[in-house]
């Protein structure tokens, strides 16, 4: 069987459908609008039993021009066996022109829709002002047309464009689904430091950092800046000054050391190490290879935050960084923790 098969009667399919899987088909393509940053949604219904057997949202957002909740459902037509004639598309804004082509490519029986082109031209929405019934109308055969039906659940789907019917409140959807600023992964690391200027002029020298930006609360206080570096895949990393009184972290400095350490993974960590210690860096630990299969190098910049330079070579099991770890301290016994502060973790002396 294949989607140019005979296609069957698509008046005998609506008759023969019940009201109720179109519900469920329409319900389902409104909750995939209500998803997607420009709300549109669209599900492929099978004819023969009512069932929804693909679902999608608008998503150009993600690059790809054609990606229409429609287009998104005929793609996957290709995993179907049986004859394409026997489901139908259904969506919350009346078809395209291309996704109405490709319906009619698709062999799909039946269109229906909700919201006409009409309307989303009313409602500002940019379209292309031709009714799918007007493109359907020319197929040759016309045995070959889908049948087209609007105005389902019209009135529900009329409001997803009714209130959202600015590009701008679109992109503001968009963004309330992914909360990141952009450029940002997931976790940004805020670094507080004694002087923004000197720290940037720092990263910029070790690490090709850029300047993102920069918010001060007076001539010579930074209250934020932040800064990317390219070659970690565009990490955005953020700093700001002492802040005395704020609910902000304290420089380095100001505690005598630092509680956290911020590693790079870098494709050589002699030459970054190299770079970072002629800029103006404090050397930690020089490259070595560890037990736990990285080469690795450890320093200081001159605001004090603690860096890693690491290059994994190999993929150590748990178990053997666990002998490795136990080797390790054996042969480097921590000192006491009190009292040992702005040093390094693991010195000679007595446990
Ligand atoms: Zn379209």
């Amino acid at each position: 069987m294949t989607s140019t098969s005979e296609p069957i009667d698509g008046l005998t399919l609506i008759d023969g459908l019940t009201s109720e899987a179109l519900q469920a088909a329409m319900t389902e393509a409104i909750a995939a609008a209500r998803s997607a940053a420009a709300p549109f949604g669209a599900v492929l219904l099978d004819l023969t039993d009512g069932s929804i057997v693909a679902r999608a949202g608008n998503a150009v957002e993600n690059g790809d021009p054609t990606a229409h909740a429609e287009m998104r459902v005929l793609r996957t037509m290709n995993r179907l066996s049986t004859p394409a004639a026997q489901y139908a598309l259904a969506s919350t804004a009346e078809p395209c022109p291309m996704c109405t082509a490709a319906a009619v490519f698709a062999g799909v029986g039946a269109i229906y829709y909700g919201t006409s082109i009409a309307t989303l031209i009313a409602l500002g929405w940019p379209q292309l002002d031709l009714p799918a019934r007007e493109l359907t109308s020319n197929v040759v055969p016309a045995s070959y047309a889908p049948v087209v039906v609007g105005g389902v659940r019209e009135a529900e789907c009329d409001t997803l464009y009714t209130h959202r019917a600015d590009a701008a409140l679109a992109q503001q959807l968009a963004r309330a689904r992914d909360p990141r600023p952009p450029g940002h992964h997931a976790l940004t690391p805020y670094l507080a430091v004694p002087d923004v200027h000197e720290a940037i002029a720092y990263y910029q020298a070790a690490f090709d950092a850029r300047e993102l930006l920069l918010v001060h609360a007076a001539e010579n206080i930074v209250y934020h800046a932040e800064i990317v570096i390219p070659s970690i895949r565009d990490t955005v990393i953020a700093l700001h000054e002492d802040l005395p009184g704020t609910a902000r972290a304290r420089p380095p400095q100001t505690i005598d050391g630092t509680t956290v350490t911020l590693t790079l993974w870098v494709n050589d960590v002699d030459a970054a190490f190299s770079r970072a210690i002629t800029a103006g860096g404090c050397v930690d630990s020089p490259p070595e290879n560890t037990y736990w299969g990285t080469r690795m190098a450890r320093f200081r910049c001159p605001a004090g935050h603690g860096w890693t330079l690491a290059h994994q070579l190999l993929e150590v099991s748990s178990a053997d960084q666990n002998l490795g770890a136990q080797a390790h301290l054996a042969a480097h016994p921590l000192t006491s923790l009190a009292g040992k502060s702005g040093s390094h973790m693991l010195v000679s002396g007595s446990s």
